[in-house]
């Protein structure tokens, strides 16, 4: 098995120097640069196990090396056009890598996965880019795509809120959708000098495990993820006032749901359990369902 020099800082600094490249804040560009991180996540990811990895946002393809490793195929995904030429020269000779260039909150994934994967299932493992963290890890979730695992490296804070249980204060809608489609398990931590530039935080890598079944019973899963977005959406309210708020529901509806779910009425959203939220959005249903093509996405 050969080995990767592409988490040595100097050898980074190099390639990217010869091809002109300079770090973008904006997509969230910290390279890992610690040497155990990579092997690591990849031995973890459940690569095996599936058709392949999906990666999101490959950089300079220090975890992509090590995928391609382990996995019959990887699909990364990069949306900034200057790394390609870059990745071109850091992956040649990984035959079984291939980029896909695009933004990954756009592109039809499960097209991806038909096409590149023969259906899946898959797992992703990815070094996400931290400024799309929660809308990343919402859509695996909430499209029901045909993934194993997804295993990721965010903030560190971002890691216990998607780990928290509902009923948890540091729950959000994000955690309820991990917790409804996944058993989440925090892996490790990574300082902030593991990576380069180093971030202001540090960092950590989680696996989710999909579920074969829901822990709770839902009538329409769209609409439970939307009920559940609703009651997050405006924290300081109670759930009641958000629900109404962000649904367009009238609030007294909103009351007799939550009672009919077992909650007093003037629950905050965080201490709401799964099975309240589940039983509050199906009570909820014939009010919202009359309204749920005319509703943005929140
Ligand atoms: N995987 C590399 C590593 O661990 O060193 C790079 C990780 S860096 C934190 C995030 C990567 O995601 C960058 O390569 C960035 O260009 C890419 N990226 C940012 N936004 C993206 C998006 N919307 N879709 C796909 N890739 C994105």
């Amino acid at each position: 098995m050969s080995k990767s020099s592409l988490s040595d800082p100097g050898h980074i600094k190099e390639v990217l120097a010869r091809h002109g490249f300079h770090f973008s804040k904006a997509l969230g560009q910290n390279f890992l640069i610690n040497p155990g991180v990579c092997p690591r996540m990849a031995a973890e990811c459940g690569a095996q196990a599936c058709k392949g990895v999906i990666e999101v946002g490959p950089g300079i393809g220090v975890l992509t090396w090590e995928l391609s490793q382990v996995a019959q195929k990887v699909c990364a995904i990069e949306l900034d056009s200057r790394l390609f030429p870059v990745l071109e020269e850091t992956l040649a000779g990984r035959d079984n890598v291939k980029l896909v260039p695009g933004d990954v909150m756009k592109l039809d994934l499960n097209q991806l996965i038909r096409q590149e994967f023969g259906g899946g299932p898959v797992c992703v493992c990815a070094n996400l880019p931290y400024y799309i963290t929660s809308p990343v890890i919402l859509r695996l979730l909430e499209e029901g795509l045909p993934l194993t695992s997804i295993t990721v490296m965010v903030q560190k804070e971002a890691a216990q809120r998607l780990c928290a249980a509902p009923g948890e204060r540091e729950c959000g809608a994000v955690s309820v959708a991990v917790h409804y489609r996944s058993q989440p398990k925090l892996l490790f931590q990574v300082g902030r000098g593991s990576f380069l530039p180093p971030p202001k935080v540090d960092s950590a890598v989680l696996r989710l495990d999909l579920r074969q079944e829901p822990p709770v019973s839902v009538a329409d899963e769209d609409w439970f993820f939307r009920v559940s977005r609703a009651a997050f959406a405006q924290r300081r309210k109670t759930a009641a006032n958000s629900l109404s708020a962000t649904l367009g529901l009238p609030k007294p509806q909103v009351e007799q749901a939550l009672a009919a779910a077992g909650a007093p009425e003037n629950v905050r959203a965080e201490r709401l359990t799964l099975e309240q939220l589940a039983a509050l959005a199906n009570a909820l249903l014939g009010e919202g369902a009359c309204k749920k093509g005319t509703m943005g996405v929140q």
